[in-house]
């Protein structure tokens, strides 16, 4: 084995530099799956730390009021028949989507719980805190052709915390989006409406309003690489009669997809909804994702159930598939480069990683508005910033 004098002989050039020479953390990072289809990393089994909801009027509830119960058609042979535009437009209320929350309510969540936390003395200090969705994005990211993503970074006592930054395109888009896909999206929530019941063992009512500012949220733990993780997902609904009762094992995500109808498009289907579908479910360990498949006419006629852990199969011998291993390595990776960036401790500072499909990962630094997302925290009794600027909380019951 060559000694470590031998090494520093090697690089006695290098250690003559002047100290503000020595190496920094790269300014950008590769996304190019080959770089990153090793062994899959270790990913700790996600466990809920607790929960919250959103009602109707997107006022936030340390509770799991919002959370629905899984009620499939009976399996009496026949199929079923959702009319997914029913209701449509005179029965939705669509959630506000000009209102940026970014990390909000998950920080309230964390604000009552902090000193209940599980992992330790210092856990906290050490871990990373987001949404799901932003980890799925990240999970996404070596193989996704179409939508960049920008993520505001901030470190406020140890803490690393990750909020998502609509980028000037998403915006154009989201006020540009033609009036068929706001259809489409009504009509995913609308298959919730006649999978779910406020209730466990009762049916479905699908005569009421969709109103997408109701929320349950799971709040989970878990652990990529030697990453901690803290964060929260939207859950769909819980299943009474799953083998396990224990959250996240017994809920459910609920998605609906195009009818197929050759080879061609399942293998496509394969390919990429299944990536996301995985992505999103496998973060905090969701078993089963139920498919409600659509005819032109809008009509889901046909159900599947894709356990989560059998996603990878149907692209495991494609080559143009995609690899687990790929999608957490890069995640792993990227927030190792976010870890080594972020380093000064100031919720003010926020470093805004930027990422376009063909490129690297880019980051630039800002200071205070319009990017800065972390409250002055934590708020002393007298001190008013938070949580009465972000979300307000209820009047008692
Ligand atoms: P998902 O995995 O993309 O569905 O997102 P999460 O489950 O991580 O949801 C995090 C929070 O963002 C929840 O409060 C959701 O209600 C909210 N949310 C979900 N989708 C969207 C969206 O498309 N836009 C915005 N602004 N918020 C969303
Ligand atoms: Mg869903």
């Amino acid at each position: 084995m060559e000694s470590r004098g031998t090494k520093r002989e090697a690089g006695k050039i290098e250690v003559a530099e002047p100290r503000n020479k020595l190496p920094r953390p790269a300014p950008s990072l590769p996304i190019d799956p080959a770089l990153y289809s090793g062994p899959f990393p270790f990913y700790r089994r996600p466990s809920e730390l607790g929960c919250f909801s959103l009602d109707a009027q997107r006022q936030y509830h340390g509770d799991a009021r919002a959370l629905r119960y899984y009620s499939p058609p009976p399996t009496n042979g026949q199929s079923p028949n959702f009319d997914l535009r029913d209701g449509y437009p005179d029965r939705y209320q669509p959630r506000d989507e000009e209102v940026q929350e970014r990390l909000d309510h998950l920080l309230r969540w964390l604000l009552e719980h902090r000193g209940q936390l599980e992992g330790g003395p210092g856990w906290l200090a050490g871990a990373i805190v987001t949404w799901r969705g932003h980890l799925t994005k990240l999970l996404t990211t070596p193989y996704e052709r179409q939508e960049g993503w920008q993520l505001a970074a901030s470190r406020f006592r140890g803490t690393l915390y990750l909020s998502e930054v609509e980028t000037p395109a998403a915006r154009v888009q989201r006020l540009t989006r033609p009036p068929l896909l706001r259809e489409l999206m009504y009509m995913g929530y609308k298959f919730e409406q006649y999978m779910c019941a406020d209730k466990p063992g009762v049916s479905p009512d699908p005569s009421g309003e969709v109103n997408t500012n109701v929320a349950f949220c799971s709040v989970l733990r878990s652990r990529l690489g030697n990453h901690p993780l803290l964060f929260s997902g939207e859950v769909d609904c819980t299943d009474p009669q799953a083998p396990s009762t224990q959250p996240p094992t017994c809920y459910v995500e609920l998605k609906t997809s195009k009818e197929m109808h050759s080879p061609g498009q399942w293998k496509s289907f394969y390919r990429h909804k299944l990536l996301k579908w995985w992505a999103q479910s496998f973060l905090p360990g969701v078993p089963n994702v139920v498919a409600g498949f659509r005819n032109p006419e809008g009509f889901v006629c046909s159900l599947k159930t894709f356990p989560t852990m059998e996603m990878f199969e149907y692209v495991r011998n494609d080559r143009d598939g995609w690899n687990p291993s790929v999608c957490m390595n890069f995640c792993a990776a990227f927030l190792s480069f976010a870890q080594n960036t972020v380093v000064q401790d100031d919720p003010r500072l926020v470093y805004l990683f930027s990422w376009e499909p063909g490129g690297p990962v880019t980051v630039s630094e800002h200071r205070d508005a319009p990017h800065a997302f972390l409250p002055p925290w934590p708020p002393g009794p007298h001190q008013s910033a938070w949580p009465q600027s972000g979300p307000v909380p209820p009047p008692a019951d």
